[in-house]
């Protein structure tokens, strides 16, 4: 997606050689024309799946999401990563290291939500290793629900969360593919141009 990867060059700030910050539209700050472009994107990639729920995680997932959610017009849930005090209902549960907080953190959605009738799209802002994206797909398993796809918006080629993800059979589809942060600046894969 051409204004994504042009956002990318312009705000990105590459930390290391593996971490890109986005924090002034997508992780912190957020831009909401370029998430509606997002989410058209995104519904129009998966239009003919019947896709029945949008699933991501909190935080940076639920804007991507929500306007995927809003574009394909079904509901999307964000998975939680600490259990609230009115999450009195049976859980989906399942434990998801992070890659940039570098902790492992239980993460749950209510039972009630996700069923065996659902056709889930997974949508999140960033893959990495694919720890994010396995986990979700671990709990709409418990809950009977088939993964359709996983619409990522930045997805870092150079580590091995895709591979992971297609060779489990899932369908990935990234907005900005980059193959290197090194020198500090994003290269793209140029197929998605
Ligand atoms: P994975 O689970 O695929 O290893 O990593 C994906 C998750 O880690 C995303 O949900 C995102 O929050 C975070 N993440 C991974 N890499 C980056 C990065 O380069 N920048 C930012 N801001 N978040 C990242």
């Amino acid at each position: 997606m051409k204004t994504l990867k042009e956002r990318i060059l312009q705000d990105g700030k590459v930390l290391g050689e593996n971490v890109l910050k986005v924090d002034s539209f997508l992780t912190h700050q957020v831009d909401p024309l370029l998430m509606q472009e997002i989410g058209r994107e995104f519904a129009q990639i998966f239009k003919e799946e019947g896709i029945t729920k949008v699933v991501t995680i909190e935080a940076s997932g639920i804007a991507p999401a929500l306007f995927t959610g809003l574009f394909l017009n079904v509901p999307v849930i964000f998975a939680r990563k600490q259990k609230s005090l009115t999450m009195k209902e049976e859980l989906l549960t399942t434990e998801v290291y992070s890659f940039t907080k570098e902790v492992t953190s239980t993460v749950s959605i209510s039972k009630k939500f996700l069923s065996e009738q659902d056709n889930v799209l997974i949508i999140d802002d960033f893959l990495a290793n694919g720890q994010a994206a396995l986990g979700l797909t671990a709990l709409c398993k418990q809950a009977g629900a088939q993964v359709t796809g996983i619409g990522i918006v930045i997805e870092k080629s150079f580590q091995s969360g895709r591979q992971l993800l297609e060779e489990k059979g899932l369908r990935v589809a990234s907005l900005a593919r980059i193959a290197s942060l090194k020198n500090r600046q994003a290269q793209f894969i140029s197929e998605d141009e």
